[in-house]
Parts: structure tokens; C-alpha cells; sequence
């Protein structure tokens, strides 16, 4: 038997076939389902008609009643416009349209009552309405208290606005309500007193009072969370069930390093995460760990270290990274250290030489090699590995999901086990979410002896002032960045940009070296520009963005950021990252023009203010919400209907504290009052998330 609420949309009164198609291709509505799950995403307040001599500029969207006095067409090109007025016994108001005008002429009876809807503003010293809603107000009983609004596209906009979408869903409603099951068991409902699921959906549409509104949509945003996150704790609690991994038990190595060879001294929060990733190298499970530190807190010597206890297991290690500037630099830190410790490191990227490859891939096959450092080449199938025990994923954002699987599937008797460290501090809401089914640790402090970096703001005319300071630090022995905007635009520009600065920068500094790389130059000309500046031999590197991610030149203690308004948050932060590495005080310095929008102000300002990455993260995710942040490309992050990542965090966190619970007392769901969470997880179980899929 076929559920009532999967009928086809066209079955509806008043829908059809043709509406129906529209529904389908512009709004994915195909069920009744779906069309009770459209939200509005807004509601306008009709509880109330105000006396025109109530209103003011300041109201919000508001409506007025009253009689048609004039109306006429007046001005002509940009400046015709269509206004009207309409009176009651308080006063007289005028609205106006410049769009639209022939066809809301047309409607137009002089005489006749309205109901005027919109936002009041003043113009000149009168207050008018600019394109209102309109109705007779014989006809606009049907607009009552909270009206809903719905989303559309502009296609559908021609055909079918928000009041048929309202139509339909009240012909829907008495129909749908008594077939719609309560989806939360009833202790979780009455634990965070939650409205019930009929009421919710009922409510979400037409609140009788903004009281109820609010109730549904807690109601909805709840559920919604709760089964992300239910789903997500139950694939970790599965695969910790299912998943065998290596055990990699004590380390004669690790202990040897530690004592004799390590070259700094660990920070706690290092410490700590190497012992949490030892546990898992010690389970008997598969680790899947999300590793987030911020830029400088020292993810390299973490990641070797915890590769070094996999050698003792004869197992092999790989680290991936996103660019062959990145692998090299890890390269040449990790050898370093390998030497010491009596291991085989080398390196593979899209530039290794073809014979040198082949006997490298050969080395790798046979065992010989104990850790391969590489870009997105070590993916490819000739990569074979003798036993690859453990990979390390750097800057994790930066790799597609399959890719990621291919190289899961590099050991076929236990799956390796996998560190993905990222730079890019993700809020809590983001991670619970994104990563939830990742046990995630954090180094949350930075080495000792680190002076935070100083980060002001200057404009563009006193570049001079900046050219200075850049000299005086430069005279010290130090070493600047100088970081160009990419323009999507047109790579021709972005050229021209970076090449007419770095012109500038090379003229006004002739006593000394600069050095300029851009993701336009071939990989060996970059390599040697890189390493021009990290020997030292160039004192000024003009870049774009290539060297956002982790290359490390600690006597490096100036980065200035042309057009910085240009620049997302998160990668400011990176950019910033790239200083501060060494013992001396080092300075970001952000330069714009006078003209800042908004969201560039707060940008700027929130760079000047802290230097925590997470707290960097969290104003990024209230600028640009979860999908656009960095580190959430590819990421498979679900889709959301009511919740907001930037704003319910409260609500998450309940809703995954919950979910934890339950799991906890009943791991598979069986208990009969867990049903409905099993029936419901059961129903959407083709809605799959990324993440789980790879593993
Ligand atoms: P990231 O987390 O950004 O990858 P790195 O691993 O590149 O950071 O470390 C940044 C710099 O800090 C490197 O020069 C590294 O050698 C140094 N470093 C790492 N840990 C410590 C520590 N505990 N004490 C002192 N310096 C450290
Ligand atoms: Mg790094």
C-alpha cells in the first residue's frame, strides 16, 4: 500500500499535471510529503491593520486599509513610476511601483477598499510604501495573522507565487495531518519538552501566534539535527564494531626519538593527541581521526611521530598534500628527522623524474621505504604499497572524497589507519556535523616561546609608511611576504596585478632580492623560487595565494596582504599563518583601499583583533553560513532545511547530546521505544552522507 503522504503531487485539487511538473523541476516538490516539508521561509505579520496615521519610517513590513483616492503613471524612462494613494479616516499614504506598472494599473479600481501590505520609508519628507502588496480587502481575509511565505525561483514566480503554494498546502493540510507519524520517541519529546510532530508541521505553516512559530521550528530544527546526528554516532559505533585495523602496539622507535632526537619539546596538547592517536593504533580498530590544529601548532612532528610507531609494526606510512611546494617542505622536515631515527622517507609528486619513479615504486612494493611523502600522485594505481599502515592526510579540504577512497583501498587485508589534519578551524556546530563520524582531537595551544603575531590595518596611501617598515624589518634580517588577490575573473588580470606589484616592490626595494611565485608558473620555476626564499638568498616574496597552505620559512616575520578585502577569513588566517614560525616578533599587515564594504570591515577588524583561529572560524560561519566556509567544499555537508549551523548551536548540541545517550543505552535501535528513530533512520536510509561511504 502506497502511504498517503508519497501521492504525487498532481493528485492535489488544484495542482494538475502541468503545475505539478513545475513543482517537481523548479522546487523538487514530487509528494505530498515533500510539499508539507516545504517551509515558508518567512512569515508576514497580518494580525494587524494600522491607521495611516500610525505608520512611520521606522515600522517593518506592516499593512494599511483604505480607500483608492489617485492613481496615475507619472515621469517617463528610468523615472516613470506608478502612484497611488489610498486613505482611511486617519490620513492618506502614498505607493508607488516601477516595475510592473501596466499590469498593476490594471487592477486598480478607484473607490474600491484595499488592504496595502509593505515596508514604509521616507522619501523626500513623505512617507510612502514602494510596491506593496495590493488586495481588495472583500479578498484579503484569506491574508490572516501569520502568513506564510514561500521560497520560489524566478521561473516558477510566472506561474506559481507563494500564495498558491499557500493554497495548496491548506488543502493538504486537513488531509495529510492524521497521517503523519510522531518521527522522535516520546522520550526524547518530553525530555526537551518538544511540540509534537503534527502540531509542528501544522504550526510551521500557520502560527496561530509567533509563540507557536517559534515552538516549530525548535520542534523541526531539533529533529532535524537529532537524526544527522544519530545517524552519524551510529556509523562511528558500526565501524568501530566492524572496521579491523593494525594493532601497532609500543614503539622501540617512538621512545628511542623521544629521548635522544626530538628537537623541540613538546607542547601538552601535542602530547595529548599522540597518546589519543595511540590508543587507536593500539584498538585493534581502524582510526579515522580528524586532527585540528591551527596554522604554526605543530601538526608535522605529531604526524611523524605517530608514523614512527607504525614502523616498529613494520608498517609503511603515507602523508598527502595539496600542493608539491607543501610535500617538499614536509619532506625535507620529516628526512630529517627519519635520518635520525635509522628510517627510509621519500618523496613522489607529479615532477618525480620516470626513472627515478620506477625504482622508488619498486622500493615502496618491496618494503623498503618506510614513509612516502607525496601530492595527489600517490593515488594513482602504480603506487602500490608492501603494507601501508597508516595515512596522513594534510589540509584535508583540499582532497575530493573519492580520491580519498582510492587511496583507503591501498591496503587490502586491514584498511589503513587515517590522520586528517586540517589547519582550517571549523566551529564545533560545523565539525559535530561535518564530522561527526570522525573522532576529532585538537591542538589547542601553540608552542611556547611564540609571540602573537601583530596585525594592523592600513590603507592603500600609505604604502610608503609600509614600505618602510617592511625595510627596517628586512635591515634586521628578517624576511616579508607580500601577498597578491587571485581575481577569478580573468587570470589575465590577476597576472597583471601580481606582476605590476611585484614591479613596484622590486623598484622600490633595488638593494635587495625578490623572489615572486603564482600558480601560473611550471612546477620546477615555483620550486626554485620557493627555495631561493627559503635559503634566504631572496629577501621579499611576492606571491598569490599558492603559498596560503603550510610552507613553513620561519625567519620570515612580515606578511603584508594587498586588497585584503578581497580575501575570505579563513584564508587571511592561513595567509597570516605563514609568519610567526620563528623565535622573532612578526607582523601581518592588511592593506586596503578607503572603500570597505560591510563584511570587508569586519573581516579586517576581526583579523586585527584575534588571532584564534577558532573564534576567526566562527565569525566566517556567521558572514558566509556553513556551505560557503572554507574547509566544507566537497565535504559533503547535508542538506538543511530549517537549521542553522551559525545560529542553533544550542539546539545541536542537545540534539547530539541525545543521540549520544541513546546509542549508549541501546546501540542497534532495538528497545520498542527507540522504534520510531529505527523506522525513521530506515526511511531515509538512501540519503547517505559522504564520509560514511568512503569508510
Ligand atoms: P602546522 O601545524 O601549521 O603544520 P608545523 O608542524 O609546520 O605547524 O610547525 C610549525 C613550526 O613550529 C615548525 O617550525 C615546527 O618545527 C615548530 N614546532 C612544532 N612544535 C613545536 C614545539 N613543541 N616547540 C617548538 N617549536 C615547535
Ligand atoms: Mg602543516
Amino acid at each position: 500500500m502506497v502511504d498517503f503522504l508519497d501521492t504525487r503531487i498532481e493528485f492535489l485539487k488544484g495542482v494538475g499535471p502541468q503545475k505539478a511538473g513545475l513543482l517537481n523541476t523548479e522546487l523538487s516538490i514530487f509528494t505530498y510529503k515533500d510539499l508539507l516539508e516545504y517551509y515558508p521561509f518567512r512569515h508576514e505579520d497580518r494580525s494587524k491593520i494600522y491607521k495611516i496615521s500610525e505608520v512611520h519610517e521606522q515600522m517593518p513590513f506592516m499593512q494599511v486599509s483604505g480607500r483608492l483616492s489617485t492613481f496615475s503613471v507619472i515621469g517617463t524612462g528610468f523615472k516613470k513610476r506608478l502612484v497611488a494613494h489610498i486613505e482611511d479616516s486617519s490620513g492618506r499614504i502614498e505607493l508607488v511601483w516601477f516595475q510592473g506598472i501596466n499590469w498593476v494599473v490594471k487592477k486598480l479600481v478607484p473607490g474600491a477598499e484595499y488592504v496595502a501590505f509593505g515596508k514604509p520609508a521616507l522619501f523626500g519628507h513623505k512617507l510612502n510604501i514602494a510596491h506593496p502588496e495590493l488586495d481588495v480587502l472583500s479578498e484579503a481575509s484569506a491574508q490572516k495573522g501569520l502568513v506564510p511565505v514561500y521560497p520560489l525561483t524566478e521561473k516558477l514566480k510566472k506561474s506559481i507565487d507563494s500564495r498558491a503554494i499557500l493554497k495548496y498546502i491548506q488543502t493538504l493540510l486537513p488531509q495529510a495531518l492524521p497521517h503523519l507519524q510522531e518521527t522522535l520517541s516520546d522520550e526524547v519529546v518530553e525530555k526537551y519538552k518538544l511540540m509534537r510532530k503534527r502540531d509542528a508541521v501544522q504550526f510551521i505553516h500557520f502560527p496561530p501566534r509567533t509563540q507557536e512559530l517559534d515552538k516549530a521550528m525548535a520542534r523541526l530544527k531539533f529533529e532535524e539535527l537529532f537524526f544527522i546526528q544519530l545517524r552519524l554516532l551510529k556509523q562511528l559505533g558500526t565501524r568501530k564494531e566492524t572496521s579491523r585495523g593494525q594493532v601497532f602496539k609500543g614503539s622501540e622507535r617512538l621512545n628511542e626519538f623521544y629521548k635522544h632526537h626530538l628537537p623541540f619539546e613538546l607542547t601538552d596538547a601535542q602530547k595529548r593527541v599522540i597518546k589519543e592517536v595511540y590508543q587507536d593504533l593500539c584498538s585493534g580498530k581502524q582510526m579515522n581521526r580528524l586532527l585540528q590544529g591551527d596554522v604554526g601548532s605543530g601538526k608535522t612532528i605529531v604526524a611523524f611521530l605517530c608514523m614512527l610507531i607504525g614502523t616498529d609494526h613494520h608498517a609503511q606510512s603515507c602523508i598527502m598534500a595539496p600542493t608539491e611546494i607543501l610535500a617538499q617542505q614536509h619532506y625535507e622536515t620529516i628526512s630529517a628527522w627519519a635520518e635520525k631515527a635509522g628510517i627510509k622517507v621519500i618523496l613522489l609528486t607529479g615532477s618525480t623524474k620516470k626513472a627515478k619513479r620506477k625504482t622508488l615504486l619498486e622500493d615502496l612494493a618491496n618494503g623498503t621505504i618506510d614513509i612516502i611523502i607525496g601530492t595527489h600522485a600517490l593515488i594513482e594505481d602504480p603506487v602500490v604499497f608492501k603494507n601501508l599502515g597508516l595515512c596522513v592526510i594534510d589540509e584535508q579540504h583540499r582532497f575530493g572524497v573519492a580520491q580519498r577512497a582510492k587511496l583507503w583501498a591501498k591496503n587490502k587485508d586491514y584498511a589503513p589507519h587515517i590522520l586528517v589534519m586540517t589547519a582550517t578551524p571549523i566551529p564545533r556546530t560545523l565539525a559535530m556535523t561535518l564530522y561527526g563520524d570522525l573522532d576529532v582531537s585538537v591542538i589547542d595551544e601553540l608552542p611556547k616561546g611564540r609571540k602573537p603575531i601583530q596585525t594592523v590595518h592600513q590603507y592603500d596611501k600609505d604604502i610608503l609608511k609600509v614600505y618602510g617598515f617592511m625595510r627596517k624589518q628586512i635591515q634586521e634580517g628578517r624576511q616579508v611576504y607580500v601577498v597578491f588577490p587571485l581575481i577569478e575573473e580573468s587570470e589575465k588580470i590577476d597576472l597583471k596585478n601580481l606582476t605590476d606589484g611585484f614591479d613596484s616592490i622590486e623598484n622600490a626595494f633595488k638593494e635587495y632580492a625578490v623572489s615572486m611565485v603564482h600558480g601560473k608558473m611550471k612546477a620546477e620555476n615555483k620550486e626554485y623560487e620557493m627555495q631561493r626564499f627559503i635559503k634566504g638568498e631572496t629577501q621579499i616574496m611576492v606571491a598569490t595565494t599558492v603559498i596560503e597552505v603550510g610552507v613553513n620559512v620561519p625567519n620570515a616575520s612580515v606578511m603584508v596582504i594587498f586588497n585584503a578585502e578581497r580575501f575570505g577569513l579563513s584564508q587571511l588566517h592561513q595567509l597570516r599563518g605563514r609568519v610567526g614560525r620563528g623565535a622573532d616578533q612578526s607582523y601581518c599587515i592588511l592593506m586596503t583601499d578607503f572603500k570597505l564594504s560591510a563584511d570587508g570591515r569586519v573581516r579586517i577588524d576581526t583579523m586585527c583583533s584575534t588571532n584564534n583561529g577558532f573564534e576567526i572560524a566562527d565569525v566566517d560561519l556567521r558572514l558566509r553560513g556553513p556551505g560557503d566556509m572554507a574547509g566544507t567544499q566537497q565535504s559533503g555537508l547535508p542538506d538543511l532545511k530549517l537549521a542553522d549551523l551559525s545560529r542553533d548551536a544550542v539546539i545541536l548540541q542537545h540534539a547530539r547530546q541525545t543521540a549520544q545517550d541513546i546509542l549508549h543505552e541501546d546501540p542497534d535501535l532495538a528497545f520498542p521505544k527507540n522504534k520510531p528513530l529505527r523506522n525513521y533512520l530506515l526511511s531515509r536510509r538512501t540519503e547517505g552522507f559522504t564520509w560514511s561511504k568512503i569508510s
